[in-house]
């Protein structure tokens, strides 16, 4: 690695990372990443889609080269209950621009990164950044198990829990509530069991997300996506909901590949990869100082991840784009100051990250209060209506609607179904206001 002075040092070489420092190469500035796994992505554990016209804005085109695996075209939820379930699907017209690509995230986060050397970002790999050097309060550099490196400014990809935020202040311990639990397995079949069971054509795909089930009665949800020849199944809960369950989350991913809608997709499938990762899911109010003395944080790192959409991928790229521009400026100005780096703050306020977050801050938290309602009772509910509307026998139908609504007036009450529809009501308020 070189040990002279270089403009910037990005920690990190995930999405965020490499988006900040192709971006810095690009306008012609001397950057380090310095990444400790192996290579790029070999550390990153990732269940999903990549959003194609965020990552457009660093990778133009890059459908045409990257190792991406399927383009979505079609999105299912799935409400389940014990044993049933209800589906909805939206499907994309074929011919319209691409929206989002499954990728794994080894094979996409080397490729990014081995593009970012090309345009001649340094990459140190291998190398544990154990600390920040700091001189009169203002960071100056790194410290990694061998040595020292110098920088004007140093920015942190390092992910969700970013010990070195922490280690100067800008991030509090992450409270159990505001992170999320991902378990996912990646499942293998041949290519043309996965287009015959999601009925695709060449190589589109699917993504699902899964409410209740064996996820009930917790801040939880599954997803299943489809990659060429393999499926990754998974979900995501809160470290709090975790906490108090007497299941381990292997066994509760058990339950959910053995529901019976579930199971027919990963039938025969040969599991080659099991693993466990946080999510950062505190939203809004989670999202900590963005910036001090020559330092600014990005991606997971500062906790921007849309949960409710599953975008964390396209939001590192987003900031690690918006933190590279504003060390662009300092660098032009030499100004490495908390007051010029605040400009990244203001960037992301006036960027989708910012606002997307916002617009979810108070549903989410009404979401959190009602969370029994909206990710157990009411799924199942909609389960047992679908049961009834296709149900026939002997019964009178207007005999089965009225014992339906009879039996939630004596599980909820009239004053708690009026409260669960008023919650509902403000969720959708809290979005649109
Ligand atoms: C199971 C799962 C499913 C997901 N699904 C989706 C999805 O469908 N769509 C989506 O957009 N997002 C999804 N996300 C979220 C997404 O993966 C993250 O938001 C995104 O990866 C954040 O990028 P990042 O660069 O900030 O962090 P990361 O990708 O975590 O990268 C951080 C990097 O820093 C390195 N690092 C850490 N500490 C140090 C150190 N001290 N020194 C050197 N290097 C260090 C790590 O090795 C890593 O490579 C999912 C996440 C999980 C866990």
């Amino acid at each position: 690695m070189v040990n002279s002075k270089i403009d910037v040092i990005v920690v990190g070489g995930g999405c965020a990372g490499i988006s900040a420092s192709i971006v810095l190469a690009r306008a012609g500035k001397k950057v380090l990443l310095v990444e400790r796994g192996d290579f790029s992505g070999s550390k990153n554990v990732f269940g999903g889609t990549i959003y194609a016209r965020q990552t457009a804005e660093i990778f133009p085109k890059f459908w045409e080269t990257a190792p991406v695996e399927r383009e979505i075209k079609e999105h299912k939820f799935f409400l389940l209950s014990e044993n049933n379930s209800f589906e909805a699907s939206y499907k994309e017209d074929k011919e319209t621009e691409h929206n989002c690509y499954t990728v794994n995230r080894a094979k996409w986060d080397r490729w990014a990164c081995e593009k970012a050397q090309k345009e001649g970002v340094l990459f140190a790999p291998k190398t544990l950044v154990k600390a920040l050097v700091k001189q009169n309060n203002k960071v100056i550099g790194i410290e990694t198990e061998y040595e020292k490196y110098y920088a004007d400014i140093v920015i942190l990809a390092d992910g969700v829990n970013s010990l070195l935020a922490k280690s100067i202040g800008l991030r509090e311990e992450i409270k159990p509530s505001d992170v999320a639990l991902s378990v996912k397995e990646v499942i293998k079949l041949p290519r043309n069991v996965i287009e015959e069971r999601f009925h695709l054509e060449n190589s589109f795909g699917t993504a699902c997300r899964i409410i209740s089930g064996p996820l009930k009665n917790m801040f939880a949800m599954g997803f299943m996506y489809t990659n060429l020849d393999s499926i990754s199944i998974g979900f995501g809960v809160s470290v709090k909901d975790l906490k108090n369950r007497d299941k381990k989350p292997y066994e509760i991913l058990e339950e959910l590949k053995a529901h019976p809608t579930i199971a027919p997709y990963i039938k025969g499938g040969e599991l080659v990869e099991y693993n466990a990762h946080l999510i950062p899911e505190g939203g809004f109010k989670a999202i900590p100082k963005l910036y001090s003395d020559g330092v600014m944080i990005v991606g997971d790192a500062a906790m921007f991840v849309n949960s409710l959409h599953f975008e964390g991928t396209n939001l590192a790229m987003l900031s690690g784009k918006l933190a590279a521009e504003t060390a662009i400026g300092a660098i032009d100005k030499k100004d490495f100051s908390a007051l010029c780096l605040s400009e990244y703050e203001r960037k992301i306020k006036s960027s989708i990250v910012y606002k997307d977050l916002k617009t979810y801050s108070k549903p989410m938290k009404i979401a959190e209060k009602n969370l029994e309602f909206l990710l157990t009772y009411a799924p199942y509910k909609i389960c047992k209506f679908f049961e009834i509307f296709t149900t026939a026998d002997n019964r009178p139908k207007r005999n089965k609607y009225r014992k339906f609504i009879k039996d939630a007036i004596r599980e909820r009450g009239v004053f708690g179904l009026i409260k669960a529809m008023w919650c509902l009501f403000r969720m959708g308020i809290g979005i649109i206001k």
